[in-house]
Order: C-alpha cells, then structure tokens, then sequence
C-alpha cells in the first residue's frame, strides 16, 4: 500500500471485523450491510465490481490458503479513500480505494469470559459520528491503553454523563433488575453483537430496553456484559475497582452468554 495512502496519512477509511468458526463467518450480511454504511456514511464509492461481498469472498480463500478453514479465525478488512498527494479534501479527480483484508488466528479468552473481567469508566473523547465504523480509533486506543495499564480489560466510556459503549465493544447493565443498552444512535457504534443479542434476548424472552445507562447509576448496576465480535459476551464483575453486583458475572448475563455461544456454534446465520 502506498505511503501517499490517505487511510495511512489521514485515517481516511473505513473497516470491518468478522468472526469465522469452522470456515464460515458470523452475521455475514449486517457486516457487509455496516461496511456499506459505513462507505457512505464517509462519502467513499467502491470501484467497479467491488462489493463487500467480494471482499469476504477474498475472504474464504485467505481462511484456505492460510490453514485457517478449521479452528477459529478473524477477518479484517479495511478500505481507504485511496492514494494521492496529501491534501485535506477529496483528491480530484478520484482515485481508485485502497483496500486490504488479512485473516489471523483466533484464541477466544474462555477463561476471562468464565470469570469476569474489570473495567473502568473513561472520558469519550470521540467525534460525533461513532456510528460509523471509521480507522480514527486515536481515543479508543488511548482508553484501551489506560485500561490496560490499570489491569482492565475494557474502557467504559463517558459523554455527557451517560455511559455509551466500550473502547472496541458495546455493553448491557441491568439496573434495578431491567436490562439496558445504548440505543443506536451516533453516540455509538452499532455493534453486530449487540444487534444479535438483542434478538436473541426476545427469543428467549428476556426483555431489554434500549435506554442509556447514566454515569451516576453506575452503583445501582448488579450485572454489567461486553458484546463484541471477539468479545461475544464478557461479564464485567469489577468497575473501577468496586464489584459489580455480588462481584460474579449475573444471572441474565450467564444466559446470554450460554445462548450466544449456541448461536455461534450452530452455525445458523454463518455462511
Ligand atoms: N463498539 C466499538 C467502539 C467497537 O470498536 C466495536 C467492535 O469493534 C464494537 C462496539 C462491537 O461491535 P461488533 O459486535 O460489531 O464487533
């Protein structure tokens, strides 16, 4: 890829995660449909016949070719509005995008997941269009450093006194004993997990609301999860330092970890 590459230079581009098991990725069309959100949303035209699903299509090959069609892998792939001299606006006249897709191994953190993990609340620090999934993770990085150094496995971020979503996932809370998330609003990113979960909680008739949770409910909270596509559901049993309910992961979230995970091995919804 070009150094002139203006995803390289300005963070000009757009990118997707998937999960594969077995060969076959997870919720292949929300994340084909989020990429292509995501291209309009920052005004980037795909060139001739490319199309989010030629790209996982690049995909399937690379699973193959690289030993990864059996087993647990992620794809990611990335696309910039491509190469020119460095100028702030568009290059005119256009240029051709610069895309990239790789594939890696995947070990889910099974034992994490089974124990809970800690997290801290965190600034948001980011633009007003989250909701798109963008390469200026400048702020998630930094939080999700911060976290690390303090032992914890996820950012939990504040705007405005409302907690929205994590540094790289979304979350859920129940607060005096209902079930909350986000809203997808441009405050967050909509998380395929979390839109995967959300039906499934319907299936298995456990109610949700999409209503923010408050930075000052944060004591009121007895169960806390992370939703993510590598993530799947992380209970969070200490936050900034104090245990969350009785410090275990909760009931409703050890449901819907079980019925995710269900849903992941099934294979249903993979292709
Ligand atoms: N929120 C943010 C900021 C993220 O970066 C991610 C994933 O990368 C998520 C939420 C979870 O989204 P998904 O479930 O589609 O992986």
């Amino acid at each position: 890829m070009s150094v002139e590459d203006r995803g390289f230079v300005f963070g000009d581009g757009v990118y997707e995660v998937l999960r594969s098991i077995g060969g076959k990725f997870f919720a292949t069309r929300f994340h084909n449909e989020r990429l292509t959100r995501s291209l309009k949303g920052v005004r980037i035209e795909l060139a001739g016949k490319d199309s989010p699903e030629c790209f996982t299509e690049i995909g399937r090959e690379l699973l193959k070719e690289n030993g990864l069609a059996s087993g647990e892998a992620t794809l990611y792939m990335q696309v910039t509005r491509g190469a020119a001299t460095r100028a702030h606006y568009f290059p005119t006249p256009g240029v051709a995008p610069g895309i990239y897709i790789s594939v890696a191994k995947f070990e889910p953190p099974a034992e994490l997941r089974d124990r809970g993990a800690a997290a801290i609340t965190h600034p948001d620090l980011r633009w007003g269009r989250c909701d798109l999934k963008t390469l200026n993770l400048l702020p998630n990085v930094l939080a999700s450093q911060t976290a690390k150094e303090k032992g914890a496995f996820e950012a939990m971020l504040i705007r405005d006194g409302i907690v929205t979503e994590g540094a790289k996932t979304n979350f859920f809370g129940v607060v005096d004993g209902s079930l909350r998330t986000h809203p997808t609003d441009t405050h967050i990113l909509p998380g395929i997990t979390r839109a995967v979960l959300k039906d499934l909680a319907a299936e298995v008739r456990i109610d949700l609301e999409e209503r923010p949770i408050r930075a000052d409910e944060i004591p009121r909270l007895s169960e806390l999860f992370l939703t993510g596509t590598t993530t799947d559901v992380m209970p969070v049993v200490q936050l900034d330092g104090a245990p969350v309910g009785n410090g275990k992961p909760g009931e409703l979230t050890r449901r819907l970890q079980k019925v995710l995970l269900e849903s992941l091995a099934s294979g249903e919804g993979s292709d």
